[in-house]
């Protein structure tokens, strides 16, 4: 696979629009467990179709 030339990464959120690359997101789930992960895993999963791990997309979706 080629590297990605999308590069400065955006994306928008709430009609704000985000640079990708340097931040961190939390999130947490029922349990209260933390999970921590690049900003870019949004264009990971959107534009390179990544699949987190299931107990990451529970916590995302318990959100
Ligand atoms: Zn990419």
């Amino acid at each position: 696979m080629p590297f990605c030339k999308t590069y400065p990464t955006n994306a928008t959120l709430d009609g704000q629009e985000l640079h990708l690359g340097s931040a961190e997101i939390e999130v947490s789930d029922p349990s209260g467990t933390v999970f921590a992960a690049p900003d870019l895993i949004y264009h990971y999963i959107a534009a390179h179709k990544y699949k987190p791990p299931n107990v990451f997309i529970v916590a995302v979706e318990s959100r």
